[in-house]
């Protein structure tokens, strides 16, 4: 088992931050994902799983642990009939590519998540999402290796405990499972699912047929291009982790008082629930988009993209999140979360 140290974990992260990893160790299969977690729990060292770093704020100090990359690949089709193929990816296939080969084969369920990177197997973790779509809408099974009973785990739909930005994986038992395959019940011959409202104004602008999957999915990569949202080491927005925070959920008695403060504030159902617009709040409590601290800010498309400006520290980012958090809550009574997952930062 040859394990690393000291290494360099910014250049593994889209926002290009954070200190290094004490261990670092790539995992090729399983056995040497299991040989690496006896390693590490023997040594009682922490354990930090890495995928494409696209969703991660790592601190200065770095991780004092053991980071482990997964390196397993591999797309096949498990099963098929005239209406849906069941097709499963290894973890470390990378999101955007397995999109397009769904999207070329006219398999329909996924086109609205073009344009998004990192890693298949970190689907899952918060049922990512976008564009009216999100994963939990089509994922049929996801393997694990369950690090406390030490065995290969697979969970179902229901299993996985899907929500808005969230899962079993994220909410309930974080780190207890490392996904190793996620398989996809996509829709043969399917039409795209064109639900958002700016998306179905494009489609419609330009005359693409909801039956042209290539046609949607280029679309959604050119609107998440005008937001800086698709990856461009040309474009400096681009050096995120995509919307820091979520959009908060709030109940209809929330809603309410908060309705008294800005009546104006674009509110959206959510079950018996209402979902505000994060980048509207942070907009008016005055981050406005190209806001500057220091060497981040957000960036010049999207308010809700924090950014590293260049040569900018996870301490900087934390400080731009905490002002923003504050005045949100002074200005609207709201709190915002952060979507990405902070590492080391104990
Ligand atoms: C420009 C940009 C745009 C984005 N747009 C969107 C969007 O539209 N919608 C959206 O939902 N997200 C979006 N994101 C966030 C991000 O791309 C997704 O959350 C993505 O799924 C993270 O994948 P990753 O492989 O990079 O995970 P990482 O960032 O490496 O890890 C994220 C979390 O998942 C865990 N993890 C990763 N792989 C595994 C595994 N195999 N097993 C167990 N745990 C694992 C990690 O431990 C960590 O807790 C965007 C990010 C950027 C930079």
């Amino acid at each position: 088992m040859h394990v690393e140290e000291n290494v360099p974990l910014a250049p593994l992260t889209t926002i290009g931050i954070g200190g290094p990893a004490r261990f670092f160790f790539r995992a090729t299969d399983v056995d040497e994902l299991r040989e690496a977690l006896e390693w590490a729990r023997e040594e009682n060292l922490r354990v930090f799983i890495l995928g494409g770093g696209s969703n991660l704020l790592i601190s200065d100090a770095g991780f004092d642990g053991l980071v482990i990359q997964l390196d397993l690949r591999g797309i096949t089709v498990e099963s098929e009939d005239a209406g849906h193929v069941m097709v499963k990816a290894a973890a470390s296939e990378p999101w955007d590519p397995f999109v397009a080969y769904a999207v070329e084969h006219g398999w329909a369920g996924v086109e609205c998540l073009s344009g998004i990177p990192g890693s298949t197997g970190a689907t899952p973790i918060q049922n990512v999402g976008a564009y009216g779509q999100d994963v939990s809408e089509t994922i049929a099974r996801v393997e694990t290796y369950d690090r406390v009973l030490r065995i290969v785990v697979w969970f179902t739909n229901w299993d996985c405990r899907f929500g808005y930005r969230s899962s079993l994986f994220k909410n309930y038992e974080r780190d207890r499972y490392v996904v190793l395959s996620v398989t996809f019940r996509l829709r043969r011959g399917g039409s795209a699912t064109i639900r958002y409202p700016e998306l179905q104004k494009f489609v419609d602008e330009r005359g693409v047929s909801a039956d042209d999957l290539m046609g949607v999915r280029d679309a959604v990569i050119a609107i998440r291009k005008r937001k800086g949202m698709v990856i461009d080491p040309a474009d400096p927005d681009t050096r995120s982790d995509g919307s820091f925070f979520m959009n908060p959920v709030i109940t209809a008695a929330q809603y309410e008082e908060f309705a008294q403060r800005a009546p104006q504030a674009p509110h959206f159902p959510s079950g018996d629930e209402v979902k505000l617009s994060a980048a509207w709040l942070i907009e008016h409590a005055g981050f406005g988009k190209g806001f500057v601290h220091g060497n981040v800010g957000l960036s010049s498309k999207h308010s809700l993209a924090v950014i590293n400006r260049g040569g900018g520290t996870a301490a900087e980012v934390v400080e731009l999140v905490r002002m923003i958090q504050e005045k949100v809550r002074e200005t609207f009574g709201v709190e915002i979360h952060p979507e990405p997952n902070f590492i080391g930062f104990d």
